[in-house]
């Protein structure tokens, strides 16, 4: 009944898109054999690695999320290869599904729901690899279905110490330019991201970001797929070979001007926005929590995402909240992906282009729907949220 009005997109991806963004990408079709949009493509190339903290290399292609998990591997790992998965959430389910449909053997272990790679446990794994036939460790920097937080570098360390020569592989889809990463100080081989995240652009282009050693591993490679590979899109002779084909024309365009806004708020501080709201938000639910049942799905504080934050409820509460939000408000939640029962979870994707005045929108929207749905919660949670926005900087 309240939802006429500009409605708010709050699920973990897409993020909501800057109208800076989506005015850049609509115009004509730019020539893409000379001009302009090669030299705005070329322009990409050191912004992207600055995001990433690396300056080795970063190949883009055509697709989504998925695209970029067969990418990481159609490039380094052929049917047999072994890779260790460490999984805290769907998505790195989702990643070793397609390993195992690429033929790799796959192994996979389960850190659960709720907690962060164990990083002994980890350890202990690679130490009983003793003839090393883990050619790749697959881990998910952030899990959107349960917004845990990994610590990637440690798993670098739990490697160096286990003396495991394996790659060391990151999906950053969800939290690329939200959560902090540093890909060469952290000892990361493969770093994979998209678009429609903390990237601010629609979905339709990913990135594979690649050091030597994994280069090294592509040489070493008897085939690999030429769509896949990764070495002339990294270094095109001709400008077609970025993409292996037609450029993607209004992403280039489109996330031009997304790599600038992060550029001009400076990634340092695009981080540490990041970390405010979210920390607001989570105080709101500590309120909420008070009375009733509505909490986070990770108790600990640093290891939860700064991108996306997943909340248990009971029975079917969350899915009524979910409906009332959209319905009565405008606010669409993210649903309980992955998770059992699902109608008890609900994300908040606080990912891009955020503000604190979306996160109160979001916050009071959900107070309101609590009350109506008659949901036992503790009062003041907006208050709560608003003390935290005071302060920050
Ligand atoms: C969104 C997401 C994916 C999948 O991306 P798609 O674009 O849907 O293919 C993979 N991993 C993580 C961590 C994600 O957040």
């Amino acid at each position: 009944m309240l939802a006429n009005g500009r409605t708010t997109l709050a699920i973990p991806g897409p993020s909501v898109m800057p109208d800076a963004v989506l005015q850049a990408m609509h115009r004509a079709a730019p020539n893409i054999y000379t001009g302009e949009l090669h030299e705005v493509t070329h322009s990409l190339i050191p912004d992207l690695k600055m995001v990433a903290g690396t300056a080795h290399n970063v190949a883009i292609y055509i697709g989504n999320g998925h695209a970029a998990w067969e990418a990481a591997l159609a490039n380094t790992c052929a049917p047999g290869d072994k890779v260790l998965v460490l999984a805290t959430g769907r998505f790195a389910f989702g990643w070793s599904e397609m390993a195992k449909a690429l033929g790799l053997d796959v192994q996979i272990e389960d850190f659960g729901n709720v907690a962060p790679i164990d990083l002994n446990r980890a350890e202990e794994v690679l130490r009983a690899d003793t003839d090393h036939t883990i050619k790749a460790v697959l881990t998910v920097q952030t899990d959107t279905s349960t917004s845990i937080k990994s610590d990637i570098a440690g798993v670098r360390k739990a490697m160096d110490a286990a003396g495991h020569p394996g790659l060391l592989m990151a999906d950053c889809i969800a939290c690329l330019g939200c959560d902090p990463f540093e890909m060469d100080d952290w000892g990361v081989d493969v770093m994979i991201a998209a678009s429609q995240k903390g990237l601010m652009t629609p979905p339709g282009v990913c990135f594979v970001w690649f050091n030597d050693r994994a280069a090294a591993v592509r040489d070493g490679m008897e085939r690999v797929s030429m769509y896949w590979d990764w070495t002339r899109r990294a270094n095109p002779q001709e400008y077609y070979q970025y993409f292996a084909g037609t450029a993607p024309t209004h992403h280039i365009y489109g996330l031009r001007v997304a790599l600038d806004m992060i550029k001009t708020e400076g990634l340092a501080q695009v981080w540490a926005r990041h970390e405010a709201l979210a920390t607001g938000l989570w105080e709101a639910l500590d309120v909420w929590g008070q009375e009733g049942r509505i909490r986070p799905n990770v108790a600990d504080r640093t290891s939860r995402s700064w991108a996306v934050t997943s909340i248990e409820m009971q029975d079917d509460d969350a899915k009524r909240l979910q409906d009332w939000c959209r319905d009565q408000a405008g606010v669409t939640l993210g649903i309980g992906l992955g998770r059992t029962p699902a109608e008890a979870y609900f994300r908040i994707g606080h990912m891009g282009h955020v503000n604190a005045h979306m996160m109160l929108g979001t916050i009071g929207t959900i107070d309101a729907g609590l009350k109506a749905l008659g949901i036992a919660h503790g009062r003041g949670a907006v208050e709560a949220a608003a003390e935290v926005y005071a302060r920050a900087r």
